[in-house]
C-alpha cells in the first residue's frame, strides 16, 4: 500500500519525517523488506542525516547555499534554479531497510524532507515492500 503525507513548509528547511515513515511501515504490516520514501517535487528532496545536533541541518543548508547560490546567469524564468539544483544534489528519494517492522536506521540518523523553495504545501510518499 502507498502512504501519502502532507507538509506545510517554511522557506528553506529540513523536516524530520522519521516518525511518519515508521508509522507507514507499521501500518503496512511489512516486517522485513524495504521502503521507499519519495518526494514528488522538483525543488525539494529527501535525505538521511544526523538527528542529534540541529546545527548539522543548519550547516547542510549553508553548504548547499555555497554550492548552489542564486546566479544572475540562470535562465529559468521562475527564478528558483538554485532550489532545483539543490533538489537534484539531495535526491528525490531514499531506500530504507525494514527490519522487525521498523525502518533500520543508525542511532544518529533521521529521514528528512528537504525544502529548498518554500513556503509551500508539500507531500511525500512511503511505499513498503516485503521480502
Ligand atoms: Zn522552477
Amino acid at each position: 500500500m502507498l502512504y501519502e503525507y502532507n507538509l506545510n513548509t517554511g522557506k528553506e528547511e529540513f523536516y524530520d519525517i522519521t516518525r511518519q515513515v515508521a508509522e507507514a511501515v507499521s501500518q503496512s504490516g511489512v516486517t522485513d523488506g524495504t521502503c521507499v520514501v519519495f518526494c514528488p517535487h522538483t525543488t525539494a528532496g529527501i535525505t538521511v542525516n544526523e538527528n542529534a545536533d540541529p546545527d548539522v541541518r543548519f550547516d547542510m543548508l549553508l553548504a548547499l547555499e555555497e554550492i548552489s547560490p542564486n546566479l544572475e546567469k540562470f535562465r529559468h524564468g521562475e527564478g528558483n534554479s538554485a532550489a532545483h539544483v539543490k533538489a537534484s544534489l539531495c535526491g528525490s528519494s531514499v531506500n530504507v531497510i525494514i527490519s522487525g517492522g521498523k525502518p533500520l536506521l543508525g542511532m544518529w540518523q533521521a529521514i528528512y524532507f528537504c525544502e529548498f523553495d518554500g513556503p509551500r504545501r508539500r507531500k511525500f510518499y512511503v511505499k513498503a515492500t516485503g521480502g
